[in-house]
């Protein structure tokens, strides 16, 4: 993939927020009013919540963080390096393969420099050890952890209920896919009282993840808000997995409603949320967040 030019002078300036809000009508919601928040359109290259995350973690110097092969956060990464003129550095799980698949070779094309860790020490990324060994090959950097989740991460996505309040006259949930929980914390940590955030969570076992939204809510903010869960029950098979039903409900969610939800989080939380409506009180509204 060939950098376009004047990529660094346009990129800043295409950001789009507040990203827009689409309703959703659909008989099959009941009284629930289903509102979309479009963060897929923020950014062509960072998308979705990836520029949340990332605002705040701009800055000058050299950033290196850790992913799958096909992680998002490692493409975000590498477009928000190039656009904003920072080095970057991607610590990939597992194994070189070459050729690159599209995202690995659209990171590099990005100007992203690649390292592997075999699977067990991917599994130490964070002790002293590993790291230490990375500043040595790689001299000092700043390191943002796997999927971008940390303090100013969660500040980013705070940001979020703030441009809602401006955009709606109301609203009651704020709904959000689950991988590293960073988008949920700040989503609730930006509500107003008498607001909920419900994640739901792509990995199978996520009951985990409570514990991770708790604890980078007490990074950003010095305590842990009441006012969010995590739905567990629709992981479809766990992380990046998929089963015959969640496709059937997107690609009839995409002839309904012209939107093809992303299958490996955007998906999940739109079959939650229909499974949820049912539940919910008619007149109820839910933002759901298309993170990318
Ligand atoms: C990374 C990502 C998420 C997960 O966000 P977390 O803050 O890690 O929970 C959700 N949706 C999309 C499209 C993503 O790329």
């Amino acid at each position: 993939m060939k950098v376009p030019a004047g990529l660094a002078g346009s990129a800043i300036t295409v950001a789009r927020v507040p990203s827009p809000i689409e309703e959703v009508r659909d008989e099959r919601l009941g009284g629930v009013r289903l509102l979309l928040k479009r963060d897929d359109l923020i950014h062509p290259e960072i998308s979705g919540n990836k520029w949340r995350k990332l605002k705040y973690n701009l800055g000058p110097g050299r950033v290196l963080t850790f992913g799958g092969a096909y992680s998002n956060h490692i493409r975000a990464v590498a477009a928000a390096g190039a656009a904003y003129g920072f080095e970057t550095i991607g610590v990939i799980r597992g194994e070189e393969h070459l050729p690159l698949n599209p995202s690995l070779a659209y990171a590099v094309s990005r100007g992203m420099r690649l390292t592997y860790l075999d699977r067990s020490t991917y599994r130490r990324k964070h002790t002293p050890e590993v790291i230490d060994a990375l500043r040595a090959e790689f001299g000092d950097f700043r390191l943002l952890p796997e999927g971008g989740s940390n303090a100013a991460a969660v500040r980013g996505c705070a940001e979020i209920p703030a441009e809602l309040d401006a955009q709606l006259d109301s609203y009651d949930l704020v709904c959000c896919p689950v991988g590293t929980g960073g988008t949920l914390a700040g989503i609730a940590a930006g509500l107003a009282p008498g607001r909920e955030a419900v994640g739901f969570s792509v990995l199978k076992g996520g009951e985990f993840l409570a514990g991770e939204v708790a604890r980078l809510q007490r990074e950003a903010l010095g305590r842990v808000t009441g006012n969010w869960r995590i739905e567990c029950g629709f992981h479809f098979g766990g992380y990046a997995r998929s089963r015959p039903e969640l496709e059937e409900f997107a690609s009839d969610f995409a002839v309904r409603h012209g939107l093809r939800l992303d299958l490996i989080y955007v998906a999940k939380m739109m079959y939650g949320i229909y499974a949820l409506a049912r539940e919910l009180a008619p007149g109820t509204v839910v933002v759901a967040l298309i993170t990318g």
